[in-house]
Protein backbone atom coordinates (compact mmCIF):
# COMPACT_ATOMS: atom_id res chain seq x y z
CA UNK A 1 0.00 0.00 0.00
CA UNK A 2 1.07 3.69 -0.85
CA UNK A 3 -0.31 7.24 -0.48
CA UNK A 4 -0.26 7.75 -4.22
CA UNK A 5 -2.55 4.66 -4.53
CA UNK A 6 -4.78 5.77 -1.90
CA UNK A 7 -5.09 8.89 -3.63
CA UNK A 8 -6.10 7.68 -6.96
CA UNK A 9 -8.35 5.09 -4.99
CA UNK A 10 -9.73 8.44 -3.15
CA UNK A 11 -10.69 9.89 -6.45
CA UNK A 12 -12.94 7.47 -7.60
CA UNK A 13 -16.55 9.73 -7.95
CA UNK A 14 -18.46 6.53 -6.57
CA UNK A 15 -16.81 6.58 -3.05
CA UNK A 16 -18.65 8.89 -0.78
CA UNK A 17 -16.66 11.49 1.23
CA UNK A 18 -16.59 10.85 4.87
CA UNK A 19 -18.97 7.81 5.05
CA UNK A 20 -17.19 5.99 6.87
CA UNK A 21 -17.43 8.78 9.95
CA UNK A 22 -20.67 8.50 11.74
CA UNK A 23 -21.60 5.04 10.60
CA UNK A 24 -21.54 1.93 13.03
CA UNK A 25 -18.69 0.40 12.02
CA UNK A 26 -21.00 -3.10 11.06
CA UNK A 27 -19.63 -3.63 7.97
CA UNK A 28 -21.28 -6.96 7.30
CA UNK A 29 -24.97 -5.35 7.65
CA UNK A 30 -23.97 -2.23 5.55
CA UNK A 31 -25.58 -1.67 2.65
CA UNK A 32 -22.99 1.20 1.82
CA UNK A 33 -19.74 -1.38 1.31
CA UNK A 34 -19.67 -0.60 -2.62
CA UNK A 35 -19.77 3.27 -1.61
CA UNK A 36 -17.22 3.13 1.25
CA UNK A 37 -13.06 3.86 0.49
CA UNK A 38 -12.67 2.69 4.38
CA UNK A 39 -14.44 -1.07 3.74
CA UNK A 40 -12.39 -1.23 0.18
CA UNK A 41 -9.12 -0.70 1.91
CA UNK A 42 -9.66 -2.80 4.83
CA UNK A 43 -10.72 -5.26 2.00
CA UNK A 44 -7.48 -5.04 0.20
CA UNK A 45 -5.43 -4.63 2.85
CA UNK A 46 -6.70 -7.50 5.09
CA UNK A 47 -7.20 -10.03 2.62
CA UNK A 48 -5.26 -12.26 3.97
CA UNK A 49 -6.39 -14.67 7.04
CA UNK A 50 -3.16 -13.76 9.01
CA UNK A 51 -3.16 -10.43 8.40
CA UNK A 52 -6.90 -10.56 10.27
CA UNK A 53 -4.96 -12.48 13.24
CA UNK A 54 -4.02 -10.47 15.84
CA UNK A 55 -1.61 -12.83 17.36
CA UNK A 56 -0.11 -13.30 13.94
CA UNK A 57 3.34 -11.10 12.77
CA UNK A 58 1.36 -10.45 9.60
CA UNK A 59 -1.23 -8.29 11.30
CA UNK A 60 0.92 -6.10 12.61
CA UNK A 61 3.13 -5.54 9.69
CA UNK A 62 0.34 -4.71 8.07
CA UNK A 63 -1.09 -2.11 10.88
CA UNK A 64 2.55 -0.68 11.28
CA UNK A 65 2.31 -0.50 7.42
CA UNK A 66 -1.19 1.44 7.51
CA UNK A 67 0.12 3.85 10.42
CA UNK A 68 3.29 4.62 8.31
CA UNK A 69 1.40 5.53 4.83
CA UNK A 70 -1.27 7.41 7.15
CA UNK A 71 1.20 9.96 8.63
CA UNK A 72 3.14 10.96 5.25
CA UNK A 73 -0.56 11.60 4.57
CA UNK A 74 -1.15 13.40 6.95
CA UNK A 75 2.40 15.51 6.97
CA UNK A 76 1.45 15.64 3.10
CA UNK A 77 -1.43 17.02 4.03
CA UNK A 78 -0.21 19.52 6.50
CA UNK A 79 2.38 21.05 4.28
CA UNK A 80 -0.33 21.66 1.84
CA UNK A 81 -2.13 23.82 3.99
CA UNK A 82 1.13 25.90 5.30
CA UNK A 83 1.14 24.18 8.85
CA UNK A 84 4.55 23.14 10.20
CA UNK A 85 4.33 20.14 12.39
CA UNK A 86 7.45 19.95 13.90
CA UNK A 87 7.07 23.56 15.17
CA UNK A 88 3.80 22.18 17.28
CA UNK A 89 3.78 22.06 20.98
CA UNK A 90 3.05 18.16 21.26
CA UNK A 91 3.36 18.24 24.89
CA UNK A 92 0.88 21.32 25.68
CA UNK A 93 -1.25 19.37 22.81
CA UNK A 94 -1.03 15.94 24.58
CA UNK A 95 -2.06 18.03 27.80
CA UNK A 96 -5.18 19.44 26.29
CA UNK A 97 -6.07 16.29 24.99
CA UNK A 98 -5.96 14.33 28.55
CA UNK A 99 -7.82 17.35 30.03
CA UNK A 100 -10.87 17.12 26.96
CA UNK A 101 -10.67 13.21 27.28
CA UNK A 102 -11.33 13.49 31.17
CA UNK A 103 -14.47 15.80 30.90
CA UNK A 104 -15.40 13.79 28.69
CA UNK A 105 -15.18 10.96 30.44
CA UNK A 106 -16.77 12.11 33.54
CA UNK A 107 -19.85 13.32 32.12
CA UNK A 108 -23.11 11.72 33.17
CA UNK A 109 -24.13 10.42 29.56
CA UNK A 110 -20.74 9.01 29.31
CA UNK A 111 -20.94 7.19 32.80
CA UNK A 112 -24.28 5.90 31.82
CA UNK A 113 -23.21 4.39 28.95
CA UNK A 114 -20.18 2.61 30.87
CA UNK A 115 -22.30 1.44 33.37
CA UNK A 116 -25.02 0.43 30.77
CA UNK A 117 -21.72 -1.53 28.78
CA UNK A 118 -21.38 -3.49 32.55
CA UNK A 119 -25.14 -3.93 32.98
CA UNK A 120 -25.17 -6.10 29.43
CA UNK A 121 -22.08 -7.99 30.81
CA UNK A 122 -23.64 -8.93 34.08
CA UNK A 123 -26.97 -9.82 32.20
CA UNK A 124 -25.21 -11.88 29.86
CA UNK A 125 -22.71 -13.78 32.35
CA UNK A 126 -25.71 -14.45 34.60
CA UNK A 127 -28.06 -15.99 31.15
CA UNK A 128 -26.39 -19.04 30.39
CA UNK A 129 -28.50 -21.07 31.63
CA UNK A 130 -31.37 -19.45 30.58
CA UNK A 131 -30.15 -19.54 26.88
CA UNK A 132 -29.61 -23.46 27.17
CA UNK A 133 -33.59 -23.53 28.67
CA UNK A 134 -34.67 -21.46 25.57
CA UNK A 135 -32.70 -23.78 23.33
CA UNK A 136 -34.32 -26.66 24.51
CA UNK A 137 -37.49 -25.18 24.42
CA UNK A 138 -36.92 -24.54 20.46
CA UNK A 139 -35.82 -28.00 19.64
CA UNK A 140 -38.62 -29.18 22.10
CA UNK A 141 -41.00 -27.04 19.44
CA UNK A 142 -39.30 -28.09 16.63
CA UNK A 143 -39.68 -31.99 17.79
CA UNK A 144 -43.31 -31.77 18.81
CA UNK A 145 -44.28 -29.49 15.32
CA UNK A 146 -46.72 -27.94 17.29
CA UNK A 147 -49.15 -25.64 15.80
CA UNK A 148 -48.95 -22.01 15.77
CA UNK A 149 -45.46 -22.04 16.82
CA UNK A 150 -42.21 -21.18 14.80
CA UNK A 151 -39.51 -22.15 16.37
CA UNK A 152 -37.02 -21.25 13.69
CA UNK A 153 -38.51 -18.03 13.83
CA UNK A 154 -37.97 -17.22 17.43
CA UNK A 155 -34.52 -18.63 17.05
CA UNK A 156 -33.48 -16.05 14.34
CA UNK A 157 -34.98 -13.01 16.10
CA UNK A 158 -33.34 -13.99 19.28
CA UNK A 159 -30.22 -14.11 17.60
CA UNK A 160 -30.49 -11.08 15.83
CA UNK A 161 -31.53 -9.33 18.98
CA UNK A 162 -28.46 -10.77 20.91
CA UNK A 163 -25.92 -9.61 17.74
CA UNK A 164 -27.53 -5.98 17.86
CA UNK A 165 -27.05 -5.61 21.70
CA UNK A 166 -24.16 -7.46 21.26
CA UNK A 167 -22.45 -5.25 18.58
CA UNK A 168 -23.64 -1.86 20.25
CA UNK A 169 -22.48 -2.48 23.84
CA UNK A 170 -19.70 -0.71 23.97
CA UNK A 171 -19.86 1.45 20.63
CA UNK A 172 -22.47 3.58 22.76
CA UNK A 173 -19.72 4.78 25.14
CA UNK A 174 -17.04 4.92 22.82
CA UNK A 175 -18.90 7.12 20.06
CA UNK A 176 -20.61 9.58 22.95
CA UNK A 177 -16.89 9.74 24.75
CA UNK A 178 -15.64 11.17 20.99
CA UNK A 179 -18.82 13.58 21.14
CA UNK A 180 -18.02 14.78 24.34
CA UNK A 181 -14.47 14.95 23.69
CA UNK A 182 -15.30 17.18 20.44
CA UNK A 183 -17.55 19.42 22.56
CA UNK A 184 -15.02 19.91 25.28
CA UNK A 185 -12.54 20.94 22.46
CA UNK A 186 -14.97 23.30 21.50
CA UNK A 187 -15.30 24.83 24.51
CA UNK A 188 -11.41 25.17 25.75
CA UNK A 189 -10.61 26.38 22.51
CA UNK A 190 -8.85 24.72 20.16
CA UNK A 191 -8.13 24.71 16.00
CA UNK A 192 -10.99 22.56 15.69
CA UNK A 193 -13.79 25.34 17.56
CA UNK A 194 -12.20 27.90 15.42
CA UNK A 195 -13.23 25.30 12.13
CA UNK A 196 -16.76 24.93 13.73
CA UNK A 197 -17.36 28.39 13.90
CA UNK A 198 -18.44 28.74 10.13
CA UNK A 199 -22.01 27.88 10.57
CA UNK A 200 -22.26 25.34 7.65
CA UNK A 201 -19.58 23.06 9.06
CA UNK A 202 -21.30 20.28 10.53
CA UNK A 203 -20.07 19.39 13.95
CA UNK A 204 -18.28 16.10 14.41
CA UNK A 205 -20.04 15.97 18.28
CA UNK A 206 -23.55 16.12 16.81
CA UNK A 207 -22.39 13.08 14.07
CA UNK A 208 -21.12 10.90 16.96
CA UNK A 209 -23.71 12.06 18.86
CA UNK A 210 -26.08 10.81 16.42
CA UNK A 211 -24.11 7.72 15.99
CA UNK A 212 -24.63 7.00 19.42
CA UNK A 213 -28.28 7.85 19.28
CA UNK A 214 -29.20 5.43 16.83
CA UNK A 215 -27.21 2.61 18.40
CA UNK A 216 -29.57 3.11 21.79
CA UNK A 217 -32.33 2.91 19.55
CA UNK A 218 -31.42 0.10 18.17
CA UNK A 219 -30.73 -1.37 21.29
CA UNK A 220 -34.07 -0.42 22.85
CA UNK A 221 -35.39 -2.38 20.43
CA UNK A 222 -33.84 -5.21 20.82
CA UNK A 223 -33.83 -5.37 24.35
CA UNK A 224 -37.90 -5.04 23.56
CA UNK A 225 -37.42 -8.04 21.78
CA UNK A 226 -35.64 -9.77 24.60
CA UNK A 227 -38.48 -8.88 26.91
CA UNK A 228 -40.65 -10.81 24.90
CA UNK A 229 -38.08 -14.11 24.91
CA UNK A 230 -37.54 -14.18 28.18
CA UNK A 231 -40.97 -12.71 30.32
CA UNK A 232 -39.60 -14.49 33.37
CA UNK A 233 -37.29 -12.04 32.93
CA UNK A 234 -38.97 -8.94 32.79
CA UNK A 235 -37.96 -7.45 35.63
CA UNK A 236 -34.18 -7.17 35.26
CA UNK A 237 -35.05 -6.46 31.14
CA UNK A 238 -36.95 -3.72 32.35
CA UNK A 239 -34.04 -2.23 34.48
CA UNK A 240 -31.73 -2.11 31.46
CA UNK A 241 -34.41 -0.55 29.31
CA UNK A 242 -35.12 2.56 31.92
CA UNK A 243 -31.56 2.86 32.02
CA UNK A 244 -31.10 3.24 27.99
CA UNK A 245 -34.28 5.41 28.11
CA UNK A 246 -32.43 7.53 30.41
CA UNK A 247 -29.47 7.26 28.89
CA UNK A 248 -31.21 8.50 25.07
CA UNK A 249 -33.04 11.30 26.94
CA UNK A 250 -29.94 12.79 28.18
CA UNK A 251 -27.72 12.60 25.15
CA UNK A 252 -30.03 14.59 23.32
CA UNK A 253 -30.41 16.72 26.11
CA UNK A 254 -26.81 17.22 25.49
CA UNK A 255 -26.81 17.44 21.86
CA UNK A 256 -29.80 18.99 21.15
CA UNK A 257 -28.91 19.50 17.19
CA UNK A 258 -27.42 15.77 16.96
CA UNK A 259 -30.83 13.91 15.80
CA UNK A 260 -30.70 16.80 13.02
CA UNK A 261 -26.87 15.82 12.17
CA UNK A 262 -26.72 14.83 8.17
CA UNK A 263 -24.53 12.06 8.01
CA UNK A 264 -22.76 11.34 4.45
CA UNK A 265 -24.46 8.34 2.71
CA UNK A 266 -26.97 7.51 5.16
CA UNK A 267 -29.15 9.92 6.31
S1 LIG B 1 -19.77 2.97 5.95
FE1 LIG B 1 -20.42 0.83 5.97
S2 LIG B 1 -18.77 -0.25 4.95
FE2 LIG B 1 -17.96 1.74 5.53
S3 LIG B 1 -16.97 1.41 7.52
FE3 LIG B 1 -19.07 2.06 7.87
S4 LIG B 1 -20.27 0.19 8.11
FE4 LIG B 1 -18.32 -0.36 7.13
Amino acid sequence: MDKEYIKKLAEDPNFIPGIYNYCDRWCERCPLTSRCLNFALSEEQFDDPQALDINNKAFWQKLSEVFQVTLEMVRETAKEQGIDLDSLDVQQAGQEHEKNRDIAENHECCRAAKAYSQMVKTWFDSSEKLFEEKGDDLSLQVRLELPNSNPAEEAASLKDSVDIIRWYQHFIYVKLVRAMHSMAYAITGSLEEASWSLDEVPKDSNGSAKIALIAIDRSIAAWGQMYEHFPQHKDNILNILVHLDRLRRKTEAAFPDARAFVRPGFD
